[in-house]
């Protein structure tokens, strides 16, 4: 076993090449943000703070650009945030890119007039080396594109193959899979449930080697996904996403005796991530804070997932922060987080929860703001919101979404009229924390009984090299921002009673 070694970034070429030609230099900005640190220094009049929680040095910069009379709403504006967000990458938690995108989202929040801080903390990280796969069939071995499931266990073998269908316990329990590679077709139900959770942590406890899993993205991309439970380091075994092809081939081999080989260089390692924070003080005339919230780490370039979100989070901020404060009747708080993607129970609004356990009955809603525009392609799917629910073809709104609420029906009254407004087809599903989208986020947040709502939608290109800035529309970003905001701007008048009424 070789002696752990600490990188700055995945090194290897089979980690870089999913970003080739995908990854611009922002060089004038960062020079402007070191600028702009050196004259917070001279001024001593921080609107911007760099905490000092984690292992990060402490670090102080101005705010340097007033928001100015923009249109917070402007379709290329916000579309603006989702290009320049997109080119930080990869935004895994505790990755170089992440430490920039936040510092470039703390900027955006404190240009907008937020008190604003980076809070680092510490988590255990998984260090990505590099990795590869190979398929031995009766043509030979050669091998095949994957990408390791998040978190899962280094190591290297070869094993006999042996298809799992999608997984599920009936099918794990029908075959000895003890020292066997497990072949899994997953699906992804409306594009983002995942029907195969609890399946790697099973296989390797029936005994298998490895998985190898697909997850229902077109044209044989990989969609890399977590497993429903992150035990860090005590994950058993090694994992890999592949295109839905080379796993129709995989399934042929293990007909035919066919096996897999695969080498996993990973380790988990104590780094550091943060939580960007903004608040916005509201005159005090109502009690309670309205927290807003998008995850600004990514798979891959993260257009639709979840600079999307994020863009609709800074267009938020900007917008109630240009309001006379007499408009604002309670505090604000606008949260950028992290490790949504590291799998659960880790990262998320788990972070800020931990530290902010007074606030929590103060809070009167919780906004997730995730996936929030892309180009219409959920036919492509073979288990699409409109083949799941039969919806008809001509549809009256330009996408299909679930409005995941927790069960207070003043938030779905608020809500609908303004999706309806907005042309924004959405499903209601008063479901939080029972059913949602995101444990970590509104499903965290619903279950200490803080009223949270969480608009979403998903395309099968999320999760892969193809969530790019070229699948989001503008103009159907602005509508659903605007959607958000006029919402926003009926809650924040709310009495808490009037919020949580079960009538
Ligand atoms: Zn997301």
């Amino acid at each position: 076993m070789s002696a752990p070694r600490l990188v700055a970034a995945p090194q290897k070429d089979n980690v870089l090449e999913l970003f080739e030609g995908r990854s611009a230099p922002l060089v004038s900005r960062r020079a402007f943000l070191g600028r702009a640190a050196m004259a917070t220094g001279a001024l001593a009049l921080p609107s911007f703070i760099i905490a000092c929680g984690g292992s990060e040095p402490a670090a102080m910069i101005d705010s340097g650009v007033a928001v100015g009379k923009a249109d917070p709403m402007a379709p290329e504006r916000l579309f603006g945030w989702v290009k320049e967000l997109c080119a930080f990458q990869p935004r895994w938690a505790g990755y170089p890119e992440e430490r920039r995108a936040g510092e470039w989202l703390a900027q955006r929040l404190s240009n907008a007039g937020l008190q604003t801080q980076i809070e680092p903390y510490g988590f255990r990280k998984w260090e990505l080396i590099d990795w590869e796969t190979f398929l031995t069939d009766g043509s030979g071995m050669r091998a095949v594109n994957s990408f390791p499931m998040w978190s899962t266990h280094a190591g290297q073998g070869t094993a006999e193959l042996v298809d799992v269908g999608f997984g599920t316990e009936v099918e794990l329990l029908a075959q000895d899979l003890q020292g066997k590679a497990v072949v899994v077709t997953g699906k992804a139900l409306l594009n983002v449930f995942a029907t195969y959770p609890d399946t790697y942590q099973r296989a390797a406890e029936l005994g298998a080697a490895a998985m190898f899993v697909t997850s229902d993205a077109p044209d044989n991309l990989i969609r890399p996904t977590s497993s429903s439970q992150n035990y860090l380091d005590d994950n058993p075994i090694p994992a890999f996403q592949m295109g839905a092809r080379d796993i129709a081939e995989m399934r042929a081999a293990a007909r035919n005796g066919g096996t897999a080989t695969w080498r996993l260089n990973a380790q988990h390692v104590d780094g550091t991530t943060r939580d960007v924070v903004g608040f916005l003080p509201g005159s005090g005339e109502l009690d309670g804070t309205l927290l807003i919230c998008a995850h600004y780490d990514a798979w891959f370039t993260g257009a639709l997932d979840n600079a999307t979100g994020v863009a609709g989070l800074i267009g938020l901020a900007e917008h109630f922060g240009s309001l006379p404060i007499e408009q604002r009747p309670r505090d604000m708080i606008f949260v950028g987080v992290t490790g949504h993607d590291t799998g659960f129970p880790y990262g998320g609004i788990a972070n800020w929860l931990s530290k902010n356990q007074d606030l929590v009955p103060n809070l009167d809603l919780f906004v997730n703001l995730d996936h929030l525009a892309a180009y219409g392609e959920e036919h492509i799917s073979g288990a699409g919101i409109i083949d799941m629910l039969g919806l008809m073809i001509e549809r009256p709104g330009d996408e299909e979404r679930a409005l995941f609420t927790t069960k207070h029906p003043a938030l779905q009254r608020t809500f609908l009229p303004y999706l309806l407004q907005y042309g924004l087809l959405a499903v209601p599903l008063p479901t939080v924390p029972e059913v949602n989208a995101n444990r970590d986020l509104e499903g965290s947040m619903g279950a200490l009984d803080v009223p949270s709502v969480n608009l979403t939608m998903a395309t099968p290109h999320y999760h892969t090299v193809e969530d790019t800035p070229d699948r989001i529309p503008p103009e159907q970003l602005s509508r659903a921002v605007r959607a958000h905001r006029d919402f926003l701007t009926d809650i924040i008048g709310m009495s808490r009673q009037q919020i949580r009424s079960p009538l």
